[in-house]
């Protein structure tokens, strides 16, 4: 028999909108409740692992839905201990996702978009046309598959979670507001909201947004430049959504959660390295309670950026420190194998 309907993504479909099928099918609403912890809780990959269900009802399910899983194609470990996934989606599309070991913790670091639209201009995935958003099912399924990794190649939990692959996540907000709830749904992966950061290049109207969704989560804004001319001239957002609105928008977040934000900024060789940055930064600091991550820049070009000197990051952090600032060196992690910070561009 041709089959007239093209087959639905299961995990679409909301716990009502399963239960539904299941009795227009004939079935007891209860077996959503089944399909659906088998989907969320045990992040089934096929309907033939759903073992409390009848071999007829699961083929009934195959009929009518594909679990569109994503697949760990290309698995890569640094020599310290960093591993880069290349994930295939469903349509054959790539993102690459980050297990990041330290000694307290495991982190899963996931991508939230293929490519990115935002072509900061030191950072790889910007070179990567952005394709399209990913569902929330292909956010979780890169947390399963790293917090799996984390139990086979550590014998240690996944404890943290970072969105800061590739892709803005505010820019697919509903997609990763999605995923954040199964995540730390009791009956998803049952993950605590303080252990999971967004990280933003800052889009004011959204990080408004996320106050008024009273969301849980830490905030961390990619800043890089507190001075308007200079983030605009490697940050293109910053034309639009100028420091100003954002310093607003972190205000009404403070006011509304209460949560401070981490500032990630990267010092580069000539571009901000003078005290005329630091200083505009450590003002900048002051608008709502707040702590600085100095990354480490990861090169990817030419060399149009370069790290900036020794000299000019204790500058930056004796500075910030003796205004009360808390404020962390970040070294790279993964370097070699293409797996750090702005250098996740499908290279594998
Ligand atoms: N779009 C979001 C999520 C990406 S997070 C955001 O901008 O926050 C990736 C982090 O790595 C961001 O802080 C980004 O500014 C930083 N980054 C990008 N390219 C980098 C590079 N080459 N070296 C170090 N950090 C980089």
């Amino acid at each position: 028999m041709v089959e007239t309907t093209a087959k639905r993504d299961i995990r679409k479909l909301k716990l009502d909108e399963l239960k539904a099928f299941f009795v227009e099918h004939g079935e007891k609403a209860f077996r959503a409740q089944q399909v659906y912890e088998w989907l969320w809780n045990k992040s089934a990959k096929d309907f033939d692992q759903m073992t409390n269900l009848s071999i007829g009802l699961r083929d009934m399910l195959k009929t009518h839905f594909t679990i569109n899983h994503i697949k760990v194609d290309h698995m890569q470990r640094s020599a310290d201990g960093t591993i880069k996934n290349a994930v295939t989606l469903f349509d054959g599309m790539v993102v690459e996702s980050v297990l990041i070991p330290t000694e307290k913790r495991i982190t899963a670091c996931v991508s939230s978009q293929v490519g990115c639209s935002l072509a900061c201009k030191f950072c790889a995935t910007a070179r990567l046309k952005r394709q399209r958003n990913l569902s929330p099912d292909e956010i979780y399924d890169q947390v399963v598959a790293i917090k799996e990794q984390a139990e086979l190649f550590f014998n240690r939990p996944l404890t943290n979670i970072v969105f800061m692959g590739m892709g803005e996540p505010l820019l697919n907000y509903a997609n990763v507001m999605t995923a954040i709830e199964k995540i730390t749904a009791q009956k998803g992966l049952n993950m605590a909201s303080k252990r999971i950061t967004v990280s933003t290049v800052g889009i004011a109207k959204m990080i408004q947004k996320m106050a008024d969704d009273g969301v849980k989560f830490n905030l961390a804004v990619s800043l890089h430049a507190a001075l308007d001319k200079t983030r605009s001239s490697i940050m293109p957002i910053n034309d639009t959504n100028p420091l100003d609105e954002l310093g607003e928008s972190l205000r009404y977040w403070y006011a509304k959660t209460k949560r401070k934000v981490t500032y990630e900024y990267v010092v580069w060789r000539g571009i901000n390295d003078s005290e005329e940055h630091a200083r505009a930064l450590l003002k900048f600091c002051k608008i709502i309670p707040s702590k600085v991550n100095l990354i480490e820049y990861n090169p990817i070009d030419d060399g149009e950026f370069q790290q900036a000197s020794e000299d000019s990051l204790n500058m930056y952090m004796d500075l910030l420190e003796r205004n009360g600032i808390t404020t962390r060196i970040r070294k790279s992690r993964g370097k070699d194998i293409d797996a750090a910070c702005g250098q996740l561009a499908n290279k594998t």
